[in-house]
């Protein structure tokens, strides 16, 4: 097979290599990258991945995307340095469970993809002798990965923008307490100011000649390594090739959802992919009526992360289903609703049965489960599907100690890589939500 090319949902920008989509993130266009064709993988691969580990499994799915750019060895080099940690499987019944996304550096599911997309980033940097500068806004959990995977890695700054008042101290922590060539930037505004300070950045033809880039969850560099998971739970969880699995996805941006269809494209026997989202139901109500209107501005939910109203990753969902949908979500072509609804199924999940799944999962399972994770779950026992299923935990739940006492009662213990930031000196900058003053920082950076 030759390379894999990369190619817009506008359909008006060049065909890319893989190296290009990483460092561009969006196309030209202002659609996403994504594979002209994705790759399969043979039956008897998916089979072998039952007595492999996960980093083995994470070298098959990156090297089908990566062939003719970066050998084998190398990429197996990058996987078993960048997944070190578990993956385990709570069990709620014998064939429902819930994957623990949570073992990561910081404990976030995030850590999966910023982590091999850091690696992939340097290997290109180093071949090259290039620097780059990654700008990134963050509501919370996508800032600590960032600053995180790209920690001490060489020619590479990081710059992250977070609302002053609107990330725990936990979460700022993660962000704050590296230093070398990580800098947060406690913006006084909201997510969406710091959001924008980026966007303007990136535009800016003053501020060209940094190389910048970004770490979104548009970057198909991210999305990549999200395939993976999914098949070492169905490796874990199934006993045999042409089992089929559902997959309860807690939903925001759409980039874990994504990493799920591109495996379900690469031969993994999926049966349904159940989309949970909070109370941002711009999804559900789409897959049940063809209509679709974002949400603005967004609803405040528990599950903060995924407070999305207009998920950035649709674009993707709709284009592999023959529509198109641009950057505000209007839909210049209808995408195939009737295989959508054979594949999908979707549900809004109140905060109110958020706590309430909480509070059942610890008093029926003696499981202790976070916001988000808890909003697949109730998704997942609302449609209760026959066969294996799996729901993901994408964040542990430490990093939500307010609710998760409120519910069970106690709190939940902290993690080792969460214990190690308490007492640390945190560094960070603060600014204004003015964009000179951002950029005359960057200037000088
Ligand atoms: C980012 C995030 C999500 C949402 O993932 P998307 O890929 O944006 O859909 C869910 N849970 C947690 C804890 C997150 O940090």
């Amino acid at each position: 097979m030759g390379r894999v090319q990369f190619i817009s949902t506008n359909g008006k920008s060049p065909p890319v290599t893989f190296k290009d989509a990483l460092f561009k993130g969006q196309a030209p266009d202002k659609g996403l990258y994504m594979p002209v064709q994705i790759p399969k993988l043979p039956p008897e691969t998916i089979i072998s991945m039952k007595s492999r580990s996960y980093s083995s499994i994470a070298t098959d799915i990156c090297y089908s995307f990566l062939q003719g750019e970066i050998t084998r060895e190398d990429i197996s080099m990058m996987a078993s340095d960048a997944y070190n940690f578990p993956v385990p499987f709570d069990n709620i019944t014998y064939l429902k469970h819930i994957m623990r996304l949570d073992q990561g550096p910081t404990a976030s599911f995030k850590d999966f993809a910023a982590r091999m997309m850091a690696r992939l980033m340097r290997y290109y940097l180093e071949n090259e002798g290039k620097e780059l500068l990654i700008l990134t806004a963050t509501s919370g959990d996508t800032g600590g990965a960032v600053a995180d995977a790209f920690h001490n890695i060489k020619n590479v700054r990081v710059v992250i923008l977070f609302p002053k008042k609107e990330v725990s101290a936990r979460q700022r922590k993660q962000m704050t307490t590296l230093g070398d060539n990580i800098t947060a930037i406690a913006v006084s505004g909201k997510f969406d100011d710091c959001q924008a300070l980026v966007k303007q950045a990136f535009a800016d033809p003053e501020l060209q000649h940094l190389s910048l880039s970004s770490a979104n969850s548009i970057n198909f560099g991210r999305l990549m390594p999200q395939a993976v998971y999914y098949f070492y739970a169905y490796s874990r969880l199934t006993s045999g090739f042409g089992e089929k699995i559902t997959f309860s996805v807690p939903s925001g941006n759409f980039g874990d959802l994504i990493g799920g269809v591109i495996a379900r494209e690469m031969g993994l026997p999926v049966s349904k992919f159940i989309v949970a989202t909070n109370e941002n139901d711009e999804f559900p109500k789409f897959l049940e009526t063809g209509q679709y209107s974002p949400i603005l501005p967004s609803r405040n939910c528990l599950s903060n992360a995924m407070n999305v109203g207009h998920p950035s990753n649709l674009a993707r969902l709709v284009w592999l289903y023959g529509g198109n949908m641009d950057a505000s979500g209007n839909l210049l072509k209808q995408p195939d609703m009737d295989k959508m609804r054979e594949d999908f199924l979707a549900a809004s999940i109140d905060d109110k049965l958020t706590k309430n799944t909480i509070l059942m999962t610890y008093d029926w399972h003696n499981l202790i489960i976070e916001p988000h994770g808890a909003v697949a779950l109730a998704a997942l026992e609302k449609f209760n599907p026959d066969g294996v299923c799996v729901s993901l935990e994408t964040a542990h739940p430490a990093k939500f100690p307010e609710i998760v006492a409120e519910m069970i009662g106690r709190d939940p213990e902290l993690p080792d890589c969460m214990k190690k930031n308490e007492g640390k000196e945190e560094k960070y900058l603060e600014m204004e939500n003015n964009y000179e003053e951002f950029k005359e920082f960057l200037k000088k950076t």
